[in-house]
């Protein structure tokens, strides 16, 4: 065994164990799953220059895009894989279905400011979507981080003035997860405690838990600060229990020079090992990137696993509930010619159905139906009996001034017959009005209750919904002509004033004997008339509700029943049961997230099986051991 293996055995170890876990955070990002649920993640925020792509770049081993102003534009997911089979390669990923694979290493910040102009345009605009950069090679070591935005204090010429509110809220919609670890790159020449980074960082996460600090530039530290800076390192000033590694990249004049980053990241342990102040921090373990990438890759790893049965959780719930979702407009038309037939023959069934409970009472539709249009006869009714009075005034004072108003040729005494029944026929035909009214607002009632079955009946097809209402509609008018050429005929033979009725037979010939003397005819007029009203009362109480009730529910129900029954008779029936695009696309989003949850719930469960067989073995392997020594 060469000295070379040791180290490279402890990789392939490492990667056992962290691999799998990454692998299942990045497999559910890429199925979509973080659209239902924050999974776990490592979230890189910095003031502008605090030196974070230089972190990122010794971590992937690659240079990425830089200059001034802002350079990352959209969150870019860098997924780290150690691989040592292979020597380099890298897919960029972003948008719907964008995927480009490339294995030359200096292509990265074409491939990413490519990228960033397509999804957040050319210039300085910034946009939440997420662009996805794996890496895999012999070299770099399993994590997997979200680059975000440098925070900007000012907008500089051609940015949004509130470009510094934009970043952070893009910023926060990262961090603000509880299941993000946030990793705050903070220059050791500044300030720290009034960085922007570990500011942000302190509001959603006040106790510190998910907070790692990365410290960079400690090449920039003034002669004298170092006392400072290690307080810090040693969690002495702004408490992070993930605590602090401090970093050294390459300056501005290394970069120009064009220096390797492998040999940077040789000249950084260098520089550690040389530190006056620092030199104690390289062995415990807060000094140098590759420390850092050790660090965040198993506090990821144990990150992951910790949330593992939250997610589940999650996950099982959503499932849950978009399974409700989906019930509820599930059983859309099926695809085979014939059983979308039958299909639509049941749909149509469903409706005239409903109709015809209706037009029965058999069903309520919001309000009893038959209830509403009792009231409105009993108004009707209402509306009669007032009128009586009002004729009864009207009589009596025809027959009291009879003589002095109406007399015509006849010898006093005699009284025209004519002049009453015009009495009565003027006093009848006023009851013409309120009968059209009755009609109008029942067949509203009528009406408003059969499209509210359509809609119900047919909320998923547009075209159904659209040809009952219009054949509703259509119906509904004619019916009503019906009515009323009806209640018209109806008050054009009141006008022959009329009736066999026996009592008023009898009424006409009580008052007959009993005044006998027969001295005054015409004082019997107004008991006779009063009769005779009561007689049309009765008559148009119960004819003009019948009319309706008949014309405009009974009947036209079977006609809309009947119509209805004639679209079985095209032949377009994927035309008739087009489904309102906004359904189907809504019911088909429903069963991808049901896929993707059900992916993902896979997913955990097998990998919680595989640790607990891994331990198991692990264990095993350590008795038979045992055994053997
Ligand atoms: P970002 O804006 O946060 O991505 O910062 P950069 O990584 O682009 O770094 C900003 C500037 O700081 C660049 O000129 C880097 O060369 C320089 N820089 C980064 N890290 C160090 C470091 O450890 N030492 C020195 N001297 N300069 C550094
Ligand atoms: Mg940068």
């Amino acid at each position: 065994m060469s000295s070379d293996d040791g180290p490279r055995m402890f990789q392939d170890q490492l990667a056992e164990k962290v691999r799998p876990f990454i692998d299942l955070v990045d497999d559910m990002r890429s199925i979509g799953i973080d659209k239902e649920l924050p999974l776990p993640a490592i979230a890189v925020v910095g003031d502008q220059s605090s030196g974070k792509s230089s972190v990122l770049e010794f971590l992937s081993g690659v240079a990425l895009p830089r200059g001034t102003g802002i350079v990352t534009r959209c969150p870019l997911l860098l997924k780290l894989c150690n691989d040592r089979t292979v020597k380099w390669e890298a897919v960029i990923s972003y948008g719907e279905k964008y995927r480009h694979e490339f294995e030359e290493p200096s292509e990265v910040v074409r491939h990413v400011e490519q990228a960033q102009n397509s999804l957040a345009g050319k210039g300085v605009g910034i946009c939440d979507d997420l662009i996805t950069l794996k890496i895999t090679s012999s070299t770099v070591c399993d994590l997997s981080l979200i680059d975000l935005p440098g925070i900007a204090r000012v907008a500089v010429k051609g940015q949004p003035d509130d470009i510094g509110v934009q970043i952070k809220n893009l910023i926060m919609k990262f961090i603000k997860n509880k299941i993000t670890i946030i990793l705050a790159v903070v220059p050791c020449n500044v300030d720290i405690a009034t960085t922007e980074a570990l500011k942000m960082a302190q509001e959603v996460d006040p106790e510190g838990t998910r907070t790692m600090a990365i410290l960079t530039k400690p090449d920039l530290i003034d002669p004298g600060a170092e006392k400072n800076v290690l307080e810090i390192v040693h969690n002495k000033v702004i408490v992070l229990n993930m605590g602090y590694v401090i970093v050294k990249c390459r300056g501005q004049k290394k970069i120009d020079e064009n220096m390797s980053i492998t040999r940077a990241i040789e000249e950084e342990l260098e520089f550690f090992e040389n530190h006056e102040h620092f030199r104690s921090l390289l062995r415990e373990e807060k000094a140098t990137t590759k420390c850092l990438a050790t660090k965040l890759s198993n506090a990821l790893v144990k990150h992951i696993k910790k949330s593992l049965p939250q997610m589940s959780e999650t996950i099982k719930e959503r499932l849950g509930e978009v399974k409700h979702l989906l019930s509820q407009i599930e059983g859309g038309p099926p695809m085979e010619p014939e059983e979308k037939r039958k299909y639509l023959i049941q749909v149509i069934t469903d409706f005239n159905d409903q109709i015809t409970q209706l037009s029965k009472g058999d069903i309520i539709v919001e309000e009893n139906l038959f209830v509403l249009m009792r009231k409105e006869f009993t108004e009707w009714m209402e509306c009669l009996k007032n009128s009586k009075s009002h004729y009864h005034e009207v009589v009596q004072q025809v027959v009291d001034e009879y003589d002095e108003k109406h007399r015509g040729s006849e010898l006093p005494g005699f009284s025209n017959y004519r002049v009453f029944q015009n009495v009565v026929q003027k006093l009848v035909a006023e009851l013409k009005r309120p009968a059209m009214t009755t009609l109008q607002t029942i067949r509203d009632m009528v009406q408003k209750q059969f499209d509210h079955l359509s809609k119900e009946s047919f909320k998923n097809y547009p075209y159904l919904h659209q040809v009952s209402m219009k054949r509703i509609e259509t119906i509904q008018e004619k019916q009503s002509n019906i009515v009323k050429e009806r209640i018209v005929e109806q008050f054009e033979m009141e006008m022959q004033v009329y009736t066999q009725d026996e009592i008023f037979n009898k009424h006409s010939r009580k008052e007959g004997t009993e005044d006998g003397s027969d001295h005054d005819t015409r004082s019997k007029y107004p008991g006779l008339l009063k009769a005779y009203y009561e007689i049309v009362v009765q008559r148009l109480a119960d004819q003009v509700p019948m009319l309706i009730r008949y014309f405009i529910l009974k009947q036209s129900a079977k006609i809309v029943c009947s119509e209805m029954l004639d679209l079985l008779h095209r032949d377009d029936t994927d035309n008739i049961l087009q489904e309102d695009s906004e359904i189907g696309e809504y019911r088909a989003k429903l069963h991808a997230q049901v896929d993707r949850l059900i992916q993902a719930n896979d997913k955990i469960s097998s990998l919680r099986e595989c640790d607990v067989l891994s331990v198991t073995k692990f264990r095993d392997v350590a008795k038979n051991r045992n055994m053997l020594i």
